[in-house]
This record gives C-alpha cells, sequence and structure tokens, in this order.
C-alpha cells in the first residue's frame, strides 16, 4: 500500500496530513519539503516575530514528535523533483516516493523585482524563515528603509520598521496602497494610518532607481508567483496554478492541489479563484484531508484574510472578483479607526470587512453572498447582528 505524499512544508501540507490522520486515515502518509524545517504558517513572519514580539517556535503547526507519533514520515530539506503519474511515484534527490493519492501544496514564491535587485542596496524579500531573521537583523540597522509595494507584506512590513525605528518610505505604483484589493473608499483609511504613524507613502508611479539610492535598506513585496513548475512538468494544467476542480482534484483523479499553488472552479464564486491567504491554506488542507480519509469534501467557504498593523486588526470575507462592486457602505468611524465595510454589486453583499470591530466578523461572515437592502446595511441604527438574523431567516 502506498498510500498518500503531500508535496511542500506549508500551512497547505500540514493541515492536510493533521487532518487525514484526525479523520481516521490509516494508510501511509509522507510529507517531502524542500525547505528543512517542520511544516509552519507565515503570518507572524511580518507580525509578531519580525516585531520581536514573538519568538520563532509560534509559527510551528506541530513539534517534531507530533508526526512520528501520528505515522507521518517527513522528508524535510529533500525538495521533490519530479512527478511520474504513470508509475505513481514523486522523484527527489533521495529515490522514488510511491503513492496512490498526490497532494501538491508547493506554495508560491516572491514575484522578483529588477529595479530593486540591481539597486545596489541590500535587498529582502519575505517568504521564508531565513527571509525573515535577516530582515529582522537588518531593520535593527537600518534607519532609511524603503518598501516596493503597498499591499499586505509591505504594509505590515513598513510598521515593523517604524517601531524598530527606521524612517520607512513605501513606494506604491497604484494612487493608493491597497487600491485594487479595497478600492478607494476603504484603501484611503490604510494610506491615512501609516501616514499618521510617520510613513512616507510614494503614490502613483512605479519606483525608479534613484528613488533607491538613498536606503539602507530595501524591502520588495510585489506579489508573489504560485510553484507551478512540478506540475505542469507532470503534464497537468496549469494556468496562474494548478487547475483543480472543486474537490481540489487536478486532471488526474490521483493528483490533489491546495493552497496558494491551487487555482479552484469555486462552486459558491462560479468562478475559478486562487486565493494566497492563511484561512485558504488551512480549509484546502481540511478538505482535502477529509476527502483522502474517505469524506469527500469540496471546497465552498468564501475566502478570508487578515492584517495587522500598529493597533489596527482587520478581517475581510469575500471576493469581489474582476467584475467588482457598484456601492461601498461603511458603518462606523474610519478615522478612529473602527468600522465595517461592505462591497455590494447589484444588492447582493460579495465582500465585508471590520477594522478594530472583533465581534462584527459572525454577521460579516452570514452577509456576505446574501443579497440585502442596502439602505438599512448602510442605517448606522440598524444592528448588524439583526440584519445577519434577518438574511439568514430568508
Ligand atoms: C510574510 C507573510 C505574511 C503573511 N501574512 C498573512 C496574513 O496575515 N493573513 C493571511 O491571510 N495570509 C498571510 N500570508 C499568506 C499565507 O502565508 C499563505 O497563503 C500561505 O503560506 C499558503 O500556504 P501554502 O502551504 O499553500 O504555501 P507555502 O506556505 O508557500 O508553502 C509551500 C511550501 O512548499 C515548498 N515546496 C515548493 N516546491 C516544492 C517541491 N518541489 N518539493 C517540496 N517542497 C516544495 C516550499 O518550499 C514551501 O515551504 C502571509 C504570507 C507571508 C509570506
Amino acid at each position: 500500500m502506498s498510500g498518500v505524499v503531500v508535496v511542500g512544508g506549508g500551512l497547505a501540507a500540514g493541515t492536510a496530513v493533521t487532518v487525514l490522520r484526525e479523520n481516521g486515515y490509516a494508510g501511509p502518509v509522507v510529507l517531502v519539503a524542500a525547505e528543512d524545517h517542520l511544516p509552519y504558517e507565515r503570518p507572524p513572519l511580518s507580525k509578531g516575530y519580525l516585531l520581536g514580539d514573538d519568538p520563532i517556535d509560534v509559527v510551528y503547526l506541530h513539534d517534531r514528535a507530533w508526526y512520528a507519533e501520528h505515522g507521518v514520515e517527513l522528508r524535510l530539506g529533500e525538495p521533490a523533483t519530479a512527478v511520474d503519474r504513470a508509475a505513481g511515484v514523486v522523484r527527489t534527490a533521495a529515490g522514488e516516493l510511491p503513492y496512490d493519492r498526490l497532494v501538491l501544496a508547493t506554495g508560491a514564491v516572491p514575484r522578483r523585482l529588477r529595479v530593486a535587485d540591481e539597486s545596489g542596496r541590500p535587498v529582502s524579500y519575505l517568504r521564508t524563515i531565513e527571509d525573515a531573521r535577516r530582515l529582522r537583523a537588518a531593520l535593527a540597522g537600518a534607519p532609511r528603509v524603503a518598501i516596493v509595494g503597498g499591499g499586505w507584506i509591505g504594509l505590515e512590513v513598513a510598521a515593523a520598521a517604524r517601531a524598530a525605528g527606521a524612517q520607512v518610505t513605501v513606494h506604491e505604483a497604484a494612487a493608493l496602497p491597497l487600491l485594487a484589493v479595497l478600492g478607494p473608499e476603504v484603501a484611503r483609511v490604510f494610506a491615512d494610518v501609516h501616514r499618521a504613524h510617520g510613513v512616507d507613502l510614494r503614490l502613483g508611479s512605479a519606483v525608479s532607481p534613484a528613488d533607491l539610492r538613498g536606503a539602507d535598506h530595501v524591502v520588495v513585496g510585489v506579489g508573489a508567483v504560485p510553484q507551478t513548475a512540478l506540475a505542469a512538468a507532470a503534464g497537468l494544467p496549469v494556468d496562474d496554478g494548478v487547475l483543480v476542480d472543486a474537490h481540489l482534484r487536478t486532471a488526474d483523479p490521483a493528483v490533489f492541489a491546495i493552497g496558494d499553488v491551487a487555482n479552484v472552479d469555486h462552486p459558491v464564486l462560479g468562478r475559478r479563484v486562487r486565493v494566497e491567504h492563511w484561512q485558504t491554506a488551512i480549509d484546502h488542507g481540511t478538505a482535502v484531508g477529509r476527502t483522502l480519509a474517505g469524506d469527500a469534501t469540496a471546497m465552498t467557504a468564501q475566502p478570508y484574510f487578515y492584517t495587522d498593523q500598529y493597533d489596527l486588526g482587520m478581517e475581510y470575507v469575500g471576493s469581489p472578483g474582476l467584475a467588482g462592486y457598484d456601492r461601498v457602505v461603511v458603518r462606523g468611524d474610519t478615522r478612529e479607526p473602527r468600522f465595517t465595510a461592505f462591497w455590494l454589486r447589484a444588492g447582493t453583499v460579495v465582500a465585508g470587512m471590520h477594522v478594530n470591530d472583533w465581534d462584527a466578523i459572525d454577521p460579516i461572515r452570514a452577509l456576505v453572498g446574501q443579497a440585502v437592502d442596502a439602505e438599512r446595511l448602510a442605517d448606522a441604527g440598524a444592528e448588524l447582528g439583526a440584519l445577519a438574523d434577518e438574511v439568514a431567516a430568508g
């Protein structure tokens, strides 16, 4: 019996092997990871660990003993070099690993930026434990930090660099940070928060070599590229990620793909989506773990993510997609900041978020995907929980 081989050492892979065992899968399980670390999650690398508040240990899903106790064989620091689907084996430098079912959880890597790489300045990208260690050390000794990219990682690093006492400049080509995700109404809040903390935001033009000349350290956060090479070389369909169905199955029924690398035909959203977020890695790992343990589980959850920057915590649910939205409803005070925001398209909530209003997340989850009365949603006097209950009751 050859069992399940999981390729990857991140949150998706680690969740998959955990859920396989939790759901009673009794066959062999092997986890093959390129990085020489126990499976780990990445959010603390740009938050608690980078700020110096948390030790690195917070990132690991389990200690080493857990894998031994649960019969999960770890092949760490041993990248999978090929998948031979006809023979049903994964190849590594150490040999061949046979599988009945294969899970690809190879994640994504930072997109490189030439203007930074050729700047002559020390440059950081942030993805791995080693990247975070180097960046944390660099921030401690860099008075002037230039960050390229006003996305989630760039802004979280900006907050950590300010906490370390650096003079921080963020270069973002769009007119506002996070503009493509949040739209102008809410992206402005993030711009204001960073300016209030002394970050110099340079918006609306691509970064030039001259912009980076004065920096002691450059950090690049301009997106990530899914690691599809293994799947593509094995002849599996790839298009911005490995293409999978709602059960996370590739064109080969014995091969699955999960997490950042998976481009899913999402049954609730009604379109393909590739999501690079923590909760999605957990949801995919959970769904595939259950499916392979015998309980076929589709990926139906709406995308969810969170961020922490300074004293701003936020959670976001949904995915407006390319069709976008035609109305934004903001409830609460965006200057405090403590508020909720909803994005609607043709009367349906396509996304919702809160900033520093943690009780709101359950009603937000209940409202996303539902048709609502936008005027009532906009009415500050109408309680959010009651609106969610009404929608649930039909
Ligand atoms: C610094 C940082 C902060 C983040 N913060 C947040 C946050 O606050 N909120 C949020 O929602 N999301 C956040 N994310 C995103 C989140 O971490 C990712 O969505 C998540 O890591 C995806 O998990 P994954 O297992 O799919 O991929 P990954 O974590 O990328 O893991 C994939 C692993 O597969 C390995 N691998 C690749 N190829 C092979 C091979 N051929 N053989 C063996 N192994 C291979 C890689 O080395 C890697 O270790 C953050 C990401 C980063 C980098």
